[in-house]
């Protein structure tokens, strides 16, 4: 048996906020996008903003329509890696194999250091309690004998609580769930799950594997092997970087592209989703290609080095760069393609430069950070730049979460 928690800090931008500054602590609290600009949008909020049905994405003005005692507060992201890390070194007193999941979660694996859930459920209380008394924050934890229970667990009760879902329970506690509480399931998959009468866990779990298969290919193992509590991925040591060889996207358009605005329409598209899933893994680029493929399917690619970013508006001025002078568009193009490379891990120190302005840039890196949060939530539609309403047929797809671009094979 297979002894995982998953603990996951409770409103934790907020929390880590309202510790900074105490005398809000007991008011409504939420973490805002641009609180000097108009448009700012609630990127967290604290509890009792919570009983306000404060909602993350919405508007400040909407928020404070509901609340108008609401306290909003600027992002700091140098303090929540800080106390990331602080909560890190708590799990690392139980084990080595920590596998952080986004800035405030993390899976700790507990097999072979206890031998029963009741043992592993004392550990996750420590935790519990260690965290709150010695970070001032509170986590909800999940206990279980897969990586994706123990998640279900860690939001079935919070904040500052501690679920068992053992293989004795787990039928009663995670059958009844709706599907869309499943790790990766997003709003396409639930939403092609619910036509097809699926609407729970467990419904997921009894359906014939057969059809699963035949409506989602090899994500219906996934959903398969989820539902079943029979997921068997390893939590990873703590400091373990897959680092991937390339993250690319490339895709053919509606229409050919006919002009160097056309394609920097697209380009802005794919390169944005490929920015996401570099940021999300948390590695920096070193070196941009792009693939461009004109109508009588000539295809060629070119490539720069590039100091190391995982800034999406310095990766696509490179790749607009690089489009810029090779090509002329004497043919138009029927496809385009990006592809980031040469990885490092983002939380390495780096050399700054005198030659940028590493202010702005640090400004850049925490927009980015605050509209992946955005985006994760509410789908790549809910904040874009200007650039794509002025074709919103080429602009109007999305790489990361319709799978509609061809994968990385293409440069190969
Ligand atoms: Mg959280």
């Amino acid at each position: 048996m297979r002894y995982i928690l998953h603990s996951d800090c409770n409103g934790f931008f907020a929390s880590v906020e309202c510790l900074h500054n105490p005398e809000i602590r007991n008011k409504p609290v939420a973490v805002c996008g641009d609180t000097d600009m108009r448009h700012g949008i609630i990127l967290a909020k604290n509890e009792i903003a919570k009983k306000f049905n404060i909602k993350t994405g919405e508007a400040i003005w909407q928020a404070k329509e509901k609340c108008p005692e609401l306290v909003t507060v600027k992002p700091h992201f140098d303090r929540y890696v800080r106390f990331s890390k602080e909560a890190t070194r708590i799990y690392s007193d139980y084990s080595d194999r920590i596998e952080p999941f986004g800035i405030d979660e993390s899976w700790i694996d507990l097999t072979g250091c206890v031998k029963s859930f009741e043992e592993a459920e004392a550990v996750a209380e420590e935790i519990r309690k260690r965290i709150k008394y010695e970070l001032g924050i509170t986590v909800s934890i999940g206990v279980s004998f897969n990586k994706i229970f123990a998640k279900l667990g860690s939001d079935y009760k919070k904040p500052d609580a501690v679920t068992v879902i053992t293989d004795k329970n787990y039928k009663s506690i995670v059958w009844g769930l709706p599907v869309e509480d499943l790790l990766n399931v997003g709003r396409s998959t639930k939403k092609k799950l619910n036509s097809m009468g699926v609407f729970t866990i467990g419904e997921l779990a009894s359906f014939p594997y057969p059809m699963l298969k035949a409506n989602f290919g090899k994500w219906g193992d996934m959903l398969y092997t989820f539902s079943r509590g029979l997921d068997m991925s390893p939590v990873k040591a703590l400091g373990f970087v897959n680092l991937p060889k390339s993250i690319g996207n490339s895709t053919t358009t509606h229409r050919d592209l006919v002009n160097f605005e056309d394609a920097k329409i697209v380009m802005n598209v794919i390169s944005d989703s490929v920015c996401r899933r570099m940021r999300e893994q948390s590695l920096c680029a070193g070196c941009v290609t792009v693939y461009l493929r004109d109508t009588t399917l000539t295809t060629i690619t070119r490539q720069c080095k590039i100091h190391s970013t995982h800034i999406s508006s310095e990766i696509l001025s490179a790749a607009l760069k690089l489009i810029k002078n090779n090509y002329n568009f004497e043919k138009p193009l029927r496809s385009i393609g990006i592809s980031l490379s040469d990885f490092k891990p983002d939380y390495e120190p780096e050399q700054l430069s005198i030659l940028r302005d590493e202010k702005s840039r640090k400004r850049q890196d925490s927009l980015d950070q605050s509209v992946d949060i955005l985006k994760k939530r509410f789908g790549s539609f809910c904040v874009r730049p200007a650039i794509l309403l002025s074709d919103r047929k080429l602009a109007g797809f999305s790489p990361k979460e319709e799978h509609t671009v061809h994968p990385v094979g293409y440069f190969g």
